[in-house]
């Protein structure tokens, strides 16, 4: 009887240490919608509410995934593709053109478990190239793919093809016009400056941490108004855009694209957890403020630890941004 009565308290008390288990297990997830001169005094009310809506049903899309206990893989997809969708951001629809008027799309993807990874470049047909960047990650030898065959390998996948029409809007015809008349007005120092490199760009991104501690982030953007010579950006290039890694973080760029592939932003944070020890928040603060901002660039990155901690930090006056962490608390935010 003794013996029955201990088992039972036994059984009882590992049960509530389980399920106290489970509500500590941290997780989280954090989106950008692209960092630049995003000022209060720019913008309508309702231009606001429409941007503050759109990245809070982006981010409930991967949370709902991750609280139902679904992988961080799926979390960043979704989430993604949602601001893929939407024409307020710069990726998918709704992205910036190039100097010949049309599309031209980047995104990469990073799993922090395996370290395997995805990213495509310039694509024109993909409706949703982080689908395609995470496609090459698990289904092709490779990592990198560029151009044409992108664009032919999503189509043999099975993702879904548009035409261009599909991603062009008045708002972004109308930028490109417009960044063609200041280039020809002004000097060569206020083309390569930062005011007006700031109003060019634009990104979208996700990084999460799931219940079962994995890390994966993704990145997807149009990349910058008015690039030529099928110009590349940060986005695509691992490392730089984008980054996972189960030991430290996950990491998604947002910002001057050339300066961000420099410094290698996103290994950079991932590399001063591993080899100096510093939280999500420092190394971040160090690779924004001191490194991309010391040799000129702009920008901002978003990044979660493996342990739950986020970062989200720019040195531009804004960023779209939010976060909604294991307990289901949300922040989202505009301005710096
Ligand atoms: N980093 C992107 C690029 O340079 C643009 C952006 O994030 O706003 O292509």
């Amino acid at each position: 009887m003794k013996k029955i009565l201990l088992l039972t308290i036994f059984l009882f008390t590992s049960c509530l240490n389980n399920e106290k288990e489970k509500k500590d297990i941290n997780f989280g997830i954090v989106i950008h919608g692209g960092a630049g001169t995003i000022l209060k005094e720019n913008m309508s009310d309702e231009k606001e509410k429409q941007y503050l809506d759109a990245l809070e049903e982006a981010i409930k899309i991967g949370y709902n995934i991750i609280n139902d206990g679904g992988p961080s893989q799926l979390a960043v997809e979704k989430t993604i593709n949602f601001l893929e969708n939407s024409p307020l951001f710069n990726a998918g629809k709704g992205a910036v053109l190039t100097s010949s008027g049309i599309v031209e799309l980047d995104a990469s993807f990073m799993d922090g478990k395996t370290l395997n990874a995805g990213a495509v470049a310039g694509v024109r047909t993909l409706k949703n190239p982080i689908s395609a960047a995470i496609k090459v990650m698990n289904n092709s030898p490779h990592v990198f793919l560029s151009g044409e065959g992108a664009d032919q390998f999503g189509k043999e996948q099975g993702l879904e093809i548009v035409n261009q029409e599909y991603f062009l809007t008045k708002r972004r015809i109308d930028g490109l016009e417009k960044v063609k008349e200041m280039e020809l007005d002004n000097e060569i120092s206020f083309i390569n400056s930062n005011e007006y490199i700031n109003q060019k760009y634009g990104t979208v991104g996700c990084v999460v941490l799931d219940k079962n501690g994995n890390l994966a982030s993704g990145t997807s953007t149009g990349g910058m108004t008015n690039k030529k010579w099928n110009r590349i950006g940060d986005v695509p290039v691992i490392g730089a855009g984008t980054y996972a890694n189960n030991l430290t973080c996950a990491v998604s760029s947002t910002g001057w694209g050339e300066f961000f592939i420099r410094n290698v932003v996103a290994y950079d944070i991932s590399a001063l957890i591993e080899y100096k020890g510093l939280s999500v928040n420092e190394a971040a603060k160090i690779v924004i403020h001191d490194k991309v901002a010391k040799i000129g660039g702009s920008g901002g990155v978003i990044a979660i630890d493996n342990k739950g901690n986020i970062a989200m930090e720019m040195n531009t006056p804004g960023m779209y941004r939010a976060h909604i962490n294991s307990k289901g608390k949300l922040t989202v935010k505009i301005f710096n």
